[in-house]
């Protein structure tokens, strides 16, 4: 694990690590001075960077907008792009009809609700409550538990919650940690040398993937959250500051 020649993998998480929060999910793009420092490691000697979410891959593509190799794990690591190769979970576009269904009613349900919302990740809906009252927010909840309850009994779906936030998605066995594995079996590969892994987050989801890293790599969670991770940092501002000073330690290819 101190071995200073192998390759590094640098995952991270999007919103709350590379970004703050924002009311509203679509506002939220990686700042100027973070897109060229990623950009630069990315094309580092024994380098590979990674940016694992809960949103669509292609979603983080495009509010990223990395140059070099890059991975982009969207829907908690469910579908992987990489440089040269994709991962989908098996059978996950066909829970997407019985979704929409129950999206439509959780909308409906939500709408007369300010500051509540659900939000459309294709193939996974999220309920935003952060920017409703506290009564809001217990009626938004409420129809989302009636609304959904059956279809998370019956193991269809299963409920991911982050920071106000419930998402629901296909009922398949897979999570960031998952993803963490996937892409450092890839970067393996391509790199032709076992990659240590860093690994950086602030929700919840994340845990799994500080539990993948371990001991093997570096898990550096960001904000004041209760973690396992070895390492904490303040906020994205600080994630920002580590991310130009490793950009500008490494060597260039
Ligand atoms: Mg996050």
């Amino acid at each position: 694990m101190r071995d200073r020649r192998r390759p590094l993998l640098l995952l991270t998480d999007f919103d709350g690590t590379l970004c703050e929060f924002q009311t509203d999910p679509a506002a939220v793009f990686l700042s100027d001075p973070c897109r060229t420092a990623l950009s630069t490691l990315a094309t580092r000697r024994g380098l590979s960077v990674g940016v694992v979410s809960g949103r669509r891959a292609a979603d983080i593509r495009r509010r990223t907008t990395l140059d070099g190799p890059i991975y982009y794990a969207g829907l908690h690591g469910m579908e992987i792009d990489g440089p040269d190769a994709r991962f989908e979970v098996p059978h996950l576009a066909a829970r997407r009809d019985l979704l929409a269904e129950l999206a439509r009613s959780i909308t409906a349900a939500v709408a007369p609700l300010p500051g509540a919302f659900l939000e459309n990740k294709e193939l996974s809906w999220a309920l935003h409550v952060r920017a409703a009252s506290a009564a809001d927010r217990q009626r938004a909840e409420h129809a989302f538990w009636s609304l959904a309850t059956p279809a998370l009994d019956a193991g269809t779906l299963r409920l991911q919650r982050g920071e106000c936030v419930f998402e629901l998605l296909p009922d398949i066995a897979w999570h960031k940690g998952d993803a963490v594995r996937w892409i450092e079996a890839d970067a393996t590969r391509r790199l032709g040398s076992v990659v240590r892994p860093i690994y950086l987050g602030d929700d919840r989801t994340d845990e799994h993937a500080f539990d993948a890293v371990g001991t093997r790599g570096i898990t550096i969670v960001v904000g004041r959250r209760p973690s396992q991770a070895a390492h904490r940092l303040k906020d994205p501002a600080a994630v920002e500051r580590l991310l130009i000073r490793l950009a500008a330690v490494t060597q260039p290819r």
